[in-house]
């Protein structure tokens, strides 16, 4: 029988990490790489296709966090996931949590939908919707809210927080300009009440700096948020950036 040939450089994750994946995971893995590639081809899903690349800036770059914030069996809701980014890497990492993933384009859900039957995962949905009006009926639903390079950090935290229940979190993948966008989205945190209870700086990932932001949900969200997304975009300290 002819064995697959899986990724290789697995130190890097066991550097990032602390720990090695198991063989059930780089199987997986492997699947999510090569369905992924075969989907791309059809539509657009990622500029990003090398082996090592999809690797490290799709999947590893998924999981960095967990450093911080150890996931056990929460309840957590991607938004704006796209092809998976962290929630399906989530998923096949630590199959005991419950989550639900969300995108407001239809093609990155058929293809989650796609990736959920092969990898055969379990406890996970993934629904064509858009965040702010999901977030209404889903109020105070989850442990957790996660989200990578969606928007900028004010639009995204008010698009989020509303999922979250209070004490729950919202756990924003950032680039190396979260700093600026916490200074320009000022007195948003005290707006939607949430604190900034940790900062992730990961600056020898091997693929760039990354910042991790961990906000705590203090009290229920104002009935005001989240606004329509023209409103919450045009007034966004996205504009000083
Ligand atoms: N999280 C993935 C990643 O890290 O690669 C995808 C990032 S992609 C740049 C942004 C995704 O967010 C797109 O798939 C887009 O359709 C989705 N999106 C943007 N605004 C949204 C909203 N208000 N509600 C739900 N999804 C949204």
């Amino acid at each position: 029988m002819k064995v697959p040939k899986l990724f290789n450089n697995w130190k890097i994750f066991e550097s990032n990490l602390g720990f090695a994946p198991s063989e059930t995971i780089k199987i997986k893995l492997d699947k999510y790489y090569k369905i992924l590639l075969a989907e791309n081809a059809k539509y657009n899903l990622t500029r990003i296709t090398s082996e090592k690349e999809v690797y490290e800036k799709h999947f590893l770059d998924s999981l960095l966090f967990t450093k911080e914030h150890k996931l056990s069996n929460e309840k957590i809701i991607d938004i704006g996931t796209g092809p998976g980014f962290p929630g399906i890497v989530l998923k096949i990492f630590f199959p005991e949590i419950e989550i639900t993933l969300i995108d407001s384009n239809n093609k990155k859900v058929n293809f989650l939908n796609i990736l959920i039957e092969k990898l055969n995962l379990k406890k996970i949905t993934a629904k064509h919707v858009r965040a702010e009006e999901l977030a209404r009926i889903e109020n105070e639903h989850y442990d957790i809210v996660i989200s990578r390079a969606v928007a900028y950090l004010d639009v995204i935290l008010e698009l989020g927080v509303r999922f979250t229940k209070i004490e729950g979190k919202v756990i924003l993948l950032k680039g190396p300009k979260a700093d600026e966008e916490i200074l320009n989205s000022k007195n948003i945190a005290e707006k939607l009440k949430v604190t900034l209870t940790a900062k992730q700086i990961l600056k020898d990932t091997g693929f760039g700096e990354r910042i991790n932001l961990f906000y705590t949900k203090t009290k229920s969200t104002p009935d005001l948020y989240p606004r329509e997304y023209a409103r919450i975009v045009k007034e966004s300290g996205k504009k000083h950036a």
